[in-house]
């Protein structure tokens, strides 16, 4: 897989980027008193082998999926990262963001991860979880979704950087 991002991977430390997000998202998506941002991070160096700058992309994307889903009524995203893991061959990263929104429109279904139709209104480009698929795939990363009546968690593996090994 030459010239793919993973090439010129980096150290990254997940819980730093999104400990320096939280203000940034905290202000701007959450601003509605009755929804709140809880972060759950891992005790454990949480570095991963990829981008910083995708990384964010990746969080800001899932995060502000996750607010819009949430009523007016309230509601809570949670992010959360875990320590390193062994699994298939390679040490991995868990990142999960999570609400407790109303779940995926049954017309988004499978399609989730290509560019579909926004179910939203106008300024929405419905490209928001593609590309957080691509820059996923690019960093070697595996995500997931499971959603229901109770809410949606997107759960991502990130390969570790080598230096917490
Ligand atoms: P956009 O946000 O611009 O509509 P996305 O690619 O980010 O595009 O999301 C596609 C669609 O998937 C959204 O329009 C919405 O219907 C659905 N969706 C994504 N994330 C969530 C979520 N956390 N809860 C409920 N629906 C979601
Ligand atoms: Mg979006």
């Amino acid at each position: 897989q030459s010239g793919s991002l993973q090439d010129s991977a980096e150290p990254v430390s997940l819980n730093s980027e999104i400990e320096s997000l939280d203000r940034i998202l905290g202000d701007t998506l959450f601003s509605l008193e009755d929804r709140q941002l809880e972060l759950r991070l891992a005790r454990n160096a949480t570095q991963i082998a990829g981008h910083a700058s995708a990384v964010r992309q990746v969080v800001i994307n899932l995060v502000r999926n996750a607010v819009e889903a949430l009523p007016e009524s309230g509601g809570k995203v949670t992010i959360g990262t875990s320590a390193p893991v062994w699994q298939n061959h390679r040490t991995w990263v868990e990142l999960e963001i999570s609400d407790t929104g109303p779940g995926i429109p049954e017309a988004v279904g499978k399609q989730l991860f290509s560019p579909v139709k926004t179910t939203k209104g106008e300024g929405h480009s419905g490209l928001g979880l593609s590309i957080v698929k691509q820059l996923v795939d690019d960093m070697e990363g595996i995500i997931a979704c499971r959603t229901g009546a109770d809410g949606t968690t997107f759960r991502i593996l990130f390969p570790a950087a080598s230096d917490n090994k």
